[in-house]
């Protein structure tokens, strides 16, 4: 719920400010650091930083002042949302000094985040957006609509994560996949799910989530080179809402096809796979070597 809260509150600050400088937002991509300067904050290139950008927050006579620093050379998309996300702490702390101290670090970036996917992608252009993005059956589509937005491939997909009606009713499941060990034991490093994109009214697809436990294998994904995409079907296994009136999770089977491409190093932070699941309408009943987790409980209970 809290999240919801959040996000809204970041919906409402972004509002503010494309209203404030409407011109500023008539077009995409939205220069972010001319929004920065319309908002009175400084921003100056730096090549020593850790991360891609940082704000410094001074407070003197109770007024706060705010400089971004930017790393050189990121590329014009991903610049822009590392611009639109510190503008997001900084708006924050202008409206509610006290945030820094009641809030948390990952609330405050989850939040930033959230601010820079609103300020970026103004509202009636992402009611534009959202049937070319439930209609793409391509991972070229989702790099169309990047463009067309001037975001990253990550950021565009954390748009469609904040927008139901990007995904309602689709039979597609977006995934961005990295090498990493399994969040929880900080074991068994696999390719894993980073995002997961996809109708949450229909679906279920964990986070940390290894590939190889969905597909059985993983092997033609880790061998992709950079830029290469390839494409494979399956019979998968997906969670899925279904039953009238109440709603459970059954473990049904699919026929899918999976798109893939490999962006970057297989470790890198933001994903190093981008992956589209397309599955069939056809539904099949759950297979019996896999049951659900309502009918485990139920076996298990009468035993
Ligand atoms: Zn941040």
């Amino acid at each position: 719920m809290k999240n919801q809260k959040d996000r809204e509150f970041a919906r409402r600050l972004a509002n503010e400010v494309q209203k404030t400088f409407p011109v500023l937002f008539r077009d995409v991509p939205v220069q972010a650091t001319k929004v920065a300067r319309a908002l009175g904050i400084a921003i100056e290139l730096r090549a020593d930083l850790n991360g891609r950008a940082h704000i410094q927050i001074l407070e003197e006579e109770k007024q706060h002042h705010f400089k971004i620093f930017i790393k050189p050379n990121l590329s014009a998309p991903v610049g822009r949302f590392a611009v639109a996300h510190e503008i997001g702490h900084a708006v924050l702390v202008r409206h509610n000094p006290d945030i820094l101290l009641s809030w948390d670090k990952a609330r405050q970036e989850s939040f930033a985040n959230m601010f820079a996917a609103e300020l970026l992608v103004p509202l009636t252009l992402r009611e534009q957006c959202s049937d070319s993005f439930r209609r793409t059956e391509s991972i070229d589509g989702l790099f169309e609509l990047a463009k067309k937005l001037g975001l990253s491939i990550s950021a565009t997909l954390h748009v469609a994560d904040e927008e139901h009606a990007w995904t309602r009713g689709c039979n597609n499941i977006w995934l961005s996949v990295r090498r990493s060990q399994n969040s929880f034991t900080l074991r068994d490093e696999k390719l894993r799910i980073v995002t997961a994109i996809y109708d949450r009214e229909k679906y279920y697809v964990p986070r940390n989530k290894s590939i190889k436990s969905m597909t059985g294998e993983d092997g033609w994904l880790s061998n992709l080179r950079v830029s290469q995409s390839a494409s494979r079907d399956y019979k998968l296994t997906i969670s899925t809402i279904t039953g009238i009136p109440r709603p459970k999770y059954s473990q049904v089977l699919y026929d899918a096809r999976i798109h893939a491409r490999r962006l970057s190093a297989l470790d890198h932070r933001d994903g190093a796979l981008i992956a589209l699941l397309i599955l069939s309408d056809q539904k099949e009943t759950p297979q019996s070597g896999r049951p659900s987790l309502t009918e485990t409980s139920q076996a298990v209970g009468s035993s």
